[in-house]
């Protein structure tokens, strides 16, 4: 399509208010437009124009109205604390953001003699997709052949099996059955198998109707068959990135939490300062992995050839006890999703256990929007009839993530085309986290090209691979159990219930908590297998953060009982006072103060709103 043709049926649709321009080699929208809908149609069809981006900066007026092109991350953050830390410093690389993307960037730079920064703007890394999606490697099927997201997904797919090994953390491959909903679906069979082979996947089979039933004896007898996809694995996405985040920790990448950025200063086509929070320092070299924001630090930079809308995606978890009651992913698209932007969600068996019913996919205007509609939650009641076992009634709760979708649909990896020394890895949206070990190799590799224009770059002979984890008691065999109580009674109180986590494996994941300029000497002694392993704790101060490190407070009372618990370990391990312990970081205090004598904080001022005025002076009173 020529730009002149997009303009005729920007035109027949009678929108008036739209300019679309060349521009950097890419197609910028301005103007208005009156829905949400039409902001998302037009920037799909800029798309068919064949530019290198299309940069949407239409506004939306009206009810729905939003204007994304001027939204800015500071301005979304309630509450900000400022320092100067970083003022006057100077750093080879720096690297925004800390989810998936970013912590295996910072590992990856990790094996090499350079100083590395990596900024957060929240207090914990992983607080956006990153700890909000479906924790699947994706065998590479479904992505679009020839798209970057089918190279990095296979890429990262096999990475990812070694890569959790010396992470410490769990991996499995229960793999992904795509179920046939009619009997003619069958004669698909070399249509799949020719995606997968031109995808590269690891495997796949034709499974009959009577292999799927004896594989998954719950199945729906609707089904006719399936198309298996044996590598499809997963992994907890949450421990994944705190995992990661820590071994670049350990292995001398500093990691700045609460630092949002907030301006990038540029020389002759060179990024030379990060302006944050916490001061402003020198680099030479910036890796763009801002999740929903990289287009606006594209921007920051003077570099944007793409523009991200947000793509909200919620899913139901269901009781742990559902993972006995199916073995692998299941999911049957129909043939009308063919066309469709997402995979359509379907069953997805955590490593834990969970069932995620999910995800949906809905365009929807807030980038950091994890609200949850009724109607949303309908639409996933149909992966129900998947699974005669399952029932609505083992619901624990549901929660909604973000994709950062380019309106090309692909991922964008690699060095800027006008900026010298800038990286991006943007437009990450799934199956980001199955790519993340792939994507980090080359966005290293990108940055080492950079850095050694100017300077020399050896490997980190100090590097350690394996990381040793938190214990989870709970996954462990009864005599090793007993090993870790022996040596720590904490192990033997249970705080939360549901979930078995002890009091030892929350203080273990709030210490040591190493300075962040540590040297990569948080080196433990040698692990059974022989060789060293690290044991770098980030920083974690929150409930949440608690959460995504031990699972405390995500069973069937979601927190119910254990959260007082966790608090005033919290509060014992960091020396704090239970009004400082928050959710999820400032602005999200728990308790907001004492009611009558000290003792009675623990419960009474929790949820204060929950407190009625008058029976809080009653308290006082008493
Ligand atoms: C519902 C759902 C289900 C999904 N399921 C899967 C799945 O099963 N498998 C799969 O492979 N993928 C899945 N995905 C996709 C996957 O979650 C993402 O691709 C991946 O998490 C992207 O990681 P990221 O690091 O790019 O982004 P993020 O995790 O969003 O991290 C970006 C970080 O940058 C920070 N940041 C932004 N701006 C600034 C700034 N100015 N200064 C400092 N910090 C900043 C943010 O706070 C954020 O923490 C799913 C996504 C969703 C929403």
């Amino acid at each position: 399509m020529t730009i002149e043709r997009f303009r005729k049926e920007v035109a027949d649709r009678g929108l008036s208010d739209v300019e679309a321009s060349e521009w950097r080699g890419s197609i910028r929208l301005e103007g208005q437009v009156a829905s949400w809908s039409d902001y998302v149609e037009l920037g799909r069809l800029a798309v068919k124009i064949g530019t290198r981006g299309v940069v949407n900066d239409l506004e939306v007026s009206g009810p729905e109205g939003c204007d994304l092109a001027h939204e800015d991350p500071l301005a979304a953050m309630g509450h900000l604390e400022e320092g100067g830390e970083l003022e006057g410093l100077s750093f080879d690389v720096a690297i925004v953001g800390g989810g998936v993307i970013g912590s295996a960037v910072a590992r990856e730079l990790s094996k090499w003699s350079i100083s590395t920064i990596l900024l957060e703007k929240e207090e914990d890394v992983a607080t956006h997709a990153s700890g909000r999606n479906d924790g699947m490697i994706h065998d590479g099927f479904a992505a679009k052949p020839g798209s970057l997201k089918a190279a990095y997904n296979v890429r990262g797919n096999r990475l990812w099996e070694p890569l959790a090994a010396d992470l410490g953390i769990e991996f499995a491959r229960p793999g992904s059955l795509i179920l046939f909903h009619a009997p003619a679906a069958k004669a698909l069979y070399p249509v799949l198998a020719s995606r997968a082979s031109e995808n590269g996947v690891d495997g796949w089979e034709l499974w009959s109707r009577s292999r799927v039933l004896a594989e998954e004896p719950k199945v729906t007898s609707d089904q006719h068959g399936g198309f298996f996809l044996p590598s499809a694995g997963c992994l907890s996405p949450y421990k994944a990135t705190v995992a990661l985040a820590e071994s670049a920790l350990a292995n001398g990448v500093r990691i700045s939490l609460d630092t949002i950025v907030t301006g990038l200063e540029t020389e002759d086509s060179r990024l030379r300062r990060v302006r944050t929070n916490r001061g402003s320092f020198a680099v030479k070299a910036l890796v763009n992995a801002a999740g929903i924001w990289a287009d606006v630090v594209a921007g920051m930079a003077n570099d944007r050839f793409f523009s991200l809308h947000p793509r909200r995606g919620v899913d139901m978890i269901l009781d742990r006890a559902s993972g006995a009651l199916q073995r692998h992913i299941m999911a049957m698209p129909s043939l009308l999703q063919g066309r469709e932007v997402t995979k359509g969600g379907g069953l997805v068996k955590t490593i834990e256990g969970n069932i995620l019913v999910g995800p949906t996919a809905r365009e929807a205007p807030g980038r950091e929007d994890y609200s949850t509609s009724q109607a949303e939650l309908r639409e996933l009641d149909r992966h129900f009839r998947l699974n005669r076992a399952l029932s609505p009634s083992m619901l624990i709760t549901y929660f909604a993530g973000v994709r950062a979708c380019t309106w090309e649909e692909d991922f964008i990896v690699g060095p800027s085309a006008s900026v010298l020394n800038l990286v991006h890895a943007a437009g990450i949206q799934s199956p980001g986290l199955a790519s993340a070990p792939a994507i980090a190799h080359d966005v290293a590799a990108s940055v080492l090209a950079i850095l050694e224009r100017t300077m020399k770059v050896s490997p980190n002979s100090r590097f350690v691979a394996k990381r040793r984890p938190v214990p989870e008691l709970a996954r462990l065999p009864l005599e090793e159990r007993a090993a870790w109580i022996g040596r720590d009674k904490a192990y033997a109180r249970i705080v939360c219930r549901c979930e078995e986590v002890s009091e030892g494996e929350i203080r273990a994941a709030l210490r040591p908590r190493p300075a962040a300029s540590l040297p990569p000497s948080v080196v433990g002694p040698a692990s059974p297998e022989g060789g060293a392993f690290t044991e770098a704790r980030l920083h974690a101060s929150s409930l949440d953060a608690v959460k995504r490190r031990t699972r405390a407070g995500m069973g069937r009372c979601h927190g119910g009982f254990c959260t007082p618990r966790v608090m005033e370990t919290i509060a014992e391990e960091l020396g704090l006072p239970l009004t400082a312990i928050t959710k999820k970081g400032p602005g999200s205090q728990l308790v907001a103060g004492e009611t009558k004598a000290p003792a009675a904080i623990h419960l009474a001022a929790i949820l204060p709103a929950a407190i009625p005025p008058s029976a809080e002076r009653a308290a006082e009173e008493e």
